[in-house]
């Protein structure tokens, strides 16, 4: 069936190698059909270390070509079976004609097979039934085949808000679905990329690292044992909140809009794995407790219900934010003084006929 190829596949080659270069088009299916609110696509967008521009027109050194079949972007939308149908990268995928291909999933899976009829969520229908293929039938279709699957954002990685307590789907993350021991048929571990929604660079990186693995120009991915890249997710939101200061001088907001930590009016950043209030939000600028906003846990497998209701003082930061008030006045007040002696200058520097500096002339 004739297809067309997508816009950035097209921009793509014409930036590319000439005609009759054999270098093979990584495809990147996109399945944003998942429980989801799009707020990770739509996150991706704001990339800039690198851009998704950058990934896909093929300016970064050593990434192989790429097509990215992605429903938020794309301008695929003809009939089902038609030339120019989204919808028909996923079905060649199913058919084996896509090679290499990497999946992305965004949305929590659903359990559809607790209800007798009907389908919480899926994309596309299945010609031989006219029926819509749920979002697990094509996860079941496609993973296998797949050289590598990334779940974006906390639905897809763990669930997320969708797999609330009472919630009516049964909704579950990726790993969850498949295995969190799965395997692609190229060796590599689900990779997740949490957040609610994912920082945009920390996707764009991943994706780069793993582009630059398929290209045999990167080490496996390192993942940590809830499959996300150590290097994004190794640190606590605390260890690189600008407020951490304040934490250690015992100096805590009991109000929002005021520059202090703010572990008692519900920041969660002290056992929260993620690096938003390092890198920031867009280039650097934003952020979460950095910029006065409590730290939700929202990279985290058991958010939200374990960190709810988000406005409460966390339960055991009563115990670390006393030790902290109680030390850190002690040591405030060392450092008012240390601060009030290097806050003048030297005494010799003056103005008049006698040099004060200790000089003593070498010869
Ligand atoms: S605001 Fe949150 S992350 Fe920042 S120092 Fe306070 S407790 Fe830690
Ligand atoms: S700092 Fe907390 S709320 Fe902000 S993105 Fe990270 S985990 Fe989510």
């Amino acid at each position: 069936m004739a297809s067309t190829p997508t816009t950035t596949e097209a921009t793509s080659r014409s930036t590319g190698p000439p005609a009759g270069d054999e270098e093979p088009v990584v495809h990147i299916l996109w399945i944003n059909a998942g429980l989801s609110c799009d707020g990770d696509s739509v996150s991706l967008t704001a990339a800039t270390q690198p851009s998704i521009e950058e990934i896909v027109l093929g300016v970064l050194p050593g990434l192989p070509k790429i097509a990215v079949h992605w429903p938020l972007i794309d301008f695929e939308c003809g009939p089902v079976q038609g030339a120019d149908n989204f919808v028909e990268w996923f079905f060649k995928a199913d058919r084996g004609e896509l090679e290499p291909f990497v999946l992305v999933v965004e949305g929590s899976i659903p359990n559809e097979s607790i209800k007798a009829e009907g389908y919480w969520c899926g994309f596309g229908d299945d010609p031989e039934t006219g029926q819509p293929i749920t979002t697990s039938e094509w996860v079941d279709r496609l993973a296998p085949k797949a050289t590598g699957v990334i779940a974006i954002g906390t639905c897809a990685t763990y669930g997320g808000i969708h797999a609330m307590a009472g919630n009516p789907t049964g909704a579950m993350g990726l790993p969850d679905y498949l295995g969190w021991d799965w395997k692609s048929k190229a060796g590599l571990p689900i990779v997740c990329v949490p957040g609610c929604p994912i920082q945009p660079d920390n996707f764009s990186e991943t994706l780069v690292y793993l582009l630059h693995q398929l290209a045999g120009a990167a080490p496996m991915i390192p993942l940590d044992d809830k499959l996300r890249p150590t290097w994004l997710f190794g640190a606590t939101v605390h260890e690189g909140c600008d407020r951490a200061g304040y934490y250690e001088q015992g100096q805590f907001a009991s109000e929002y809009g005021t520059p202090e930590c703010l572990v008692r009016i519900g920041c969660w950043g002290p056992v929260v794995k993620c690096n938003v209030p390092k890198r920031g939000w867009i280039n650097g600028v934003g952020g979460c407790p950095n910029v006065g906003g409590i730290c939700i846990a929202c990279t985290m497998p058991g958010f939200p219900d374990k960190f709810m209701p988000f406005m409460d003082e966390p339960p055991g930061a009563k115990v670390s934010s006393s030790a902290s008030a109680a030390y850190g006045s002690v040591i405030r007040r060392l450092r008012s003084i240390t601060a009030h002696s290097v806050d003048r200058e030297p005494k010799w520097r003056h103005t008049g006929r006698k040099l004060a500096t200790g000089y003593k002339p070498p010869w």
